[in-house]
C-alpha cells in the first residue's frame, strides 16, 4: 500500500487529490489529512479514507475537530506545530496544497523524510526555491510540481537534456478580467475576480489569475524549480486553456503539453510517477476544438509580470517579499481595504521598501530568514495600505 498525506486537503487541488485516491482505494493508505477552516468536510474525509490523523490549522479548532471526528479511530490534532509533525509521519507521498507560504515549512520537513513531495504550493518554490531544492537532495527526495504549467514542463523534460533547451513558455488564460477594457479595472471587485473562465480552483488563486500574479509567481516558480535564467522563460496569454506550456529546443523544436484544464491531470501524473497509469480525465477532441488562440502577456495590463521580471533578476530573498506582500495585498482586496488596481502597486511598494536594505535580500535562504522577510513584507504592506486609505 502507497503511505498518502493531503496538505490542504479540504481545498481545490485536495479534494481533487481524493477524488482520484478514492477510485483505487485499496492501492492507498491514507496517513494524515490536513486543513483549517472547515473542520467538517476534514472529519468527514478523514473519517471516510480512513486517515490515521486530522489536523486543523487553527488551534483554536481543535474541539470542534475532535468533536467532528468522536466516535471514529481517526487521531485529532490543531495547529502549526501539529502540521509539522503531520508532515514528519512515514509517507510515500505527500500532497503539498496549502495555500500560500505557510505551505513552506511542512513541505521541507517532509523532504526532510525522504517522502516524495507533490508540490501544488508554488509559494514554497517562489519563497525558497534553492532551499527546496537543496533539502529534496540531501535526503534523496523529489518533488513533482503539480502547478499544470509545471507539470507540463517536466513532462516535456523527460530524456532531455537541459543544455538543449533554449526557452519555456507557459501559458496564461488571462483569467476573469482578460476582455475587460483597462478602465473598467479600477472598480473590479473580489467577487468578479473569483470567476474563471476555465479552470475551477481556489478563491485566491483564481483572484490572483485575474490579477496575473499567479502567472507572476508561477514565473518564478518556473526559473527556481527549472533552474533556467529568466530570458529563457515567457507567459503567453492562451485563453482556450489547451496547452499548458511549451518547451523549446536549439534545434528549433517546440514540444507542447496539451489537454483540457483539469488538475487531475498534473496531481495524476505526480501520484503515479514515474509510471503513467489511466486517468478520469477527458480525451480531448482537436477537431471539435477547431482553433487556439494566442495573445501578448501585456506588462501594462498586468504590471504583476513586470515585478516578477524584476524579482527573478534580483534574486536572493526578493520571492518571498514578493509573495508576502502579494498575500497581504490580496487579503486587503477581499477584504476591499484597497481597489483591484491597487494591488501590484502595493507589490511593488512592498518589496521597493524591504529591498532598501539590501542585506534583507542577500540573506542565506534559510527557513528561519523566510519566516522574517515574509513577516516584515507583511507588516509593510499593512502600512502602504493603510497609507492609500489614509
Ligand atoms: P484552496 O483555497 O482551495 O485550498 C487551500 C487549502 O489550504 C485548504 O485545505 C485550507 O484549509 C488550507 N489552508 C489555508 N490556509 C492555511 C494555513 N494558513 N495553514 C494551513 N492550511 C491552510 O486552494 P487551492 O486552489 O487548492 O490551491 C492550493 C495550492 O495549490 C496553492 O498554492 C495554489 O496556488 C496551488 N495550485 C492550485 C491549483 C488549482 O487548480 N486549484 C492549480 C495550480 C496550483
Ligand atoms: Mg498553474
Amino acid at each position: 500500500m502507497k503511505r498518502i498525506t493531503i496538505f490542504g486537503a479540504t481545498g481545490s487541488i485536495g479534494q481533487n487529490t481524493l477524488d482520484l485516491i478514492g477510485r483505487d482505494r485499496d492501492t492507498y493508505k491514507v496517513v494524515a489529512l490536513t486543513g483549517d477552516q472547515n473542520i467538517e468536510k476534514l472529519a468527514r474525509d478523514a473519517i471516510s479514507f480512513d486517515a490515521e490523523l486530522a489536523v486543523t490549522a487553527d488551534p483554536d479548532r481543535l474541539d470542534d475537530l475532535r468533536q467532528a471526528l468522536s466516535g471514529s479511530a481517526v487521531e485529532a490534532a490543531a495547529g502549526p506545530e501539529a502540521l509539522i509533525e503531520a508532515a514528519s509521519r512515514p509517507a510515500d507521498w505527500l500532497m503539498s496544497s496549502i495555500v500560500g507560504s505557510a505551505g513552506l515549512a511542512p513541505g521541507l520537513k517532509a523532504l526532510e523524510q525522504g517522502t516524495s513531495l507533490a508540490l501544488a504550493n508554488k509559494e514554497s518554490m517562489v519563497c525558497a526555491g534553492s532551499l527546496m531544492l537543496s533539502t529534496a537532495k540531501a535526503h534523496g527526495a523529489s518533488i513533482l510540481p503539480v502547478d499544470s504549467e509545471h507539470s507540463a514542463v517536466f513532462q516535456a523534460l523527460i530524456g532531455e537534456d537541459m543544455g538543449a533547451v533554449e526557452r519555456v513558455i507557459i501559458t496564461a488564460s488571462g483569467g476573469a478580467f482578460r476582455d475587460w477594457p483597462i478602465e473598467d479595472l479600477a472598480n473590479a471587485t473580489p467577487e468578479q475576480a473569483a470567476t474563471h473562465p476555465n479552470w475551477d480552483m481556489g478563491q485566491r488563486i483564481t483572484i490572483d489569475s485575474a490579477s496575473m500574479f499567479n502567472k507572476a509567481l508561477e514565473l518564478i516558480e518556473t526559473r527556481e524549480f527549472f533552474e533556467i535564467e529568466p530570458s529563457q522563460i515567457e507567459a503567453v496569454v492562451h485563453p482556450e486553456s489547451m496547452i499548458h506550456a511549451l518547451v523549446g529546443f536549439r534545434d528549433g523544436a517546440l514540444m507542447a503539453h496539451v489537454g483540457p484544464p483539469d488538475m487531475r491531470h498534473a496531481i495524476g501524473f505526480a501520484l503515479h510517477y514515474p509510471e503513467r497509469k489511466s486517468l478520469p480525465v477527458e480525451r480531448l477532441d482537436l477537431v471539435k476544438l477547431g482553433q487556439m488562440t494566442f495573445r501578448p502577456a501585456d506588462e501594462t495590463r498586468w504590471p504583476a509580470l513586470r515585478l516578477a521580471r524584476e524579482v527573478m533578476e534580483a534574486g536572493g530573498l526578493s520571492g518571498a517579499v514578493f509573495n508576502a506582500a502579494k498575500e497581504r495585498a490580496l487579503d486587503g482586496f477581499i477584504e476591499k481595504r484597497i481597489g483591484f488596481q491597487q494591488i501590484a502597486p502595493v507589490v511593488e511598494e512592498v518589496l521597493s521598501r524591504v529591498s532598501a536594505n539590501r542585506g534583507h535580500i542577500d540573506a542565506a535562504i534559510t527557513l528561519d530568514n523566510v519566516i522574517y522577510i515574509d513577516h516584515l513584507a507583511r507588516i509593510r504592506a499593512d502600512e502602504i495600505m493603510t497609507e492609500i486609505k489614509g
